[in-house]
């Protein structure tokens, strides 16, 4: 007696399950607005984002 095995959770991987390719930085990337003119950047940029996760990402072209 005395050995306790720690024993993991499933919980968390419960919330997260279909992400584990997006926590690996594989993301479903689709495109939300294309060839936008971002001011800030004064260029035009197409907005990205993950279908699974819903991170956005911005991408100069
Ligand atoms: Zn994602």
């Amino acid at each position: 007696m005395g050995d306790v095995v720690p024993f993991r959770r499933p919980s968390t991987a419960e919330k997260h399950a279909g992400n584990t390719l997006c926590r690996r930085g594989f993301h479903k990337w689709e495109v939300v607005q294309d060839k936008q003119f971002d001011v800030r950047e004064g260029k035009l940029v197409t907005i990205y984002r993950c279908a699974r996760c819903g991170k956005t990402r911005v991408d100069a072209s």
